[in-house]
């Protein structure tokens, strides 16, 4: 096996410095309605879904940990119930670092089995911090007279990304697996996969109802022809990046290239050019037997 291709360290170190720059107090968490009991909140960090009702509240990840009582200040606005569950994605900090403090306040938080394995290896986080329901393939929750549906389609952004889905509400959960109109980033450290990632987003398109919601990780609400407009500019970009590969082309000389002007938007995001072009190279590298 080559060595596996992992996130330069400059990317993690930008991406720790951000968070540690990061001034919590000045963080607005503003809500808006997606579609009847089913809310989005956004502040700092990935984007909170919110189910309210006759039960109590529910959220589909938490930030991070100094945002607690903001987040919590928020929900109360939306509903005089308790939370009783959150729901993580993913394992990244940016959508469970409120765990902790809200399992302390006695809610009870469910995910991927691959989520608690993974926030377990960081020696900093506390034992509240992981999952105490977790499944492997999908759970079903009935809440708020809603079905919840937790879906692991397989490995994409993490190894261990779920999409979230109100039945009756009509609303999808991304997670990372989607960033509105920006290119997606595959977390290869942490067994991600960008060809798993299209697979996924070509099973949502095919089964999802065509006006469904989609909450995204990060960005705008969304909808299914969002999600098919990055679909194609990921196999577009994609491919040209790949036909320079075949041509012989170096990474060097690949990001020297660049892209083609049309993609540039989507490169204004966390994925730039450059990462996106890295994403295709170390996509097309990993696991790839040693001769
Ligand atoms: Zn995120
Ligand atoms: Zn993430």
């Amino acid at each position: 096996m080559l060595p596996r291709k992992t996130l330069p360290l400059f990317l993690v170190l930008l991406a720790m410095s951000a968070v540690a720059q990061q001034d919590y107090s000045k963080v607005e968490i503003k809500a808006t309605q997606v579609s009847g009991n089913v809310y989005m909140l956004e502040g700092a960090g990935g984007n909170i879904g919110v189910c309210v009702g006759p039960d109590g509240i529910l959220i589909v990840d938490d930030q991070f940990a100094p945002l607690a009582d903001k987040i919590t200040a928020a929900l109360a606005q939306l509903n005089p119930g308790k939370l009783k569950y959150v729901v993580n994605t993913h394992h990244h900090g940016d959508h469970t670092g409120g765990n902790a403090a809200f399992a302390t306040r006695d809610a009870t938080i469910i995910a991927h089995s691959n989520v608690r394995v993974n926030i377990a290896k960081d020696p900093k986080a506390p034992a509240a911090a992981l999952p105490v329901i977790t499944f492997t393939n999908g759970a079903s929750l009935f809440y708020n007279g809603e079905e919840i549906t937790a879906t692991f389609y397989g490995p994409a952004h993490t190894n261990g990304d779920s999409v979230i889905r109100f039945t009756k509400a009509n609303v999808i959960h991304m997670g990372d697996q989607m960033m509105t109109d920006r290119f997606p980033y595959i977390d290869f450290s942490n067994g991600g996969d960008l060809d798993g990632l299209i697979a996924n987003w070509k099973t949502i398109i095919a089964s999802a109802p065509a006006d469904v919601k989609l909450i995204p990780g990060h960005g705008r609400l969304a909808t299914l022809d969002d999600l098919k407009a990055a679909l194609a500019v990921v196999e577009e970009s994609a491919a040209g990046i790949r036909k320079g590969m075949a041509e012989g082309k170096t990474l060097e000389q690949l990001k020297a290239e660049g892209l083609p002007e049309k993609f540039k938007s989507w490169g204004s995001g966390f994925i730039n050019p450059h990462r996106w072009i890295e994403t295709i190279y170390n996509q097309s590298h990993k696991d790839v037997p040693k001769v």
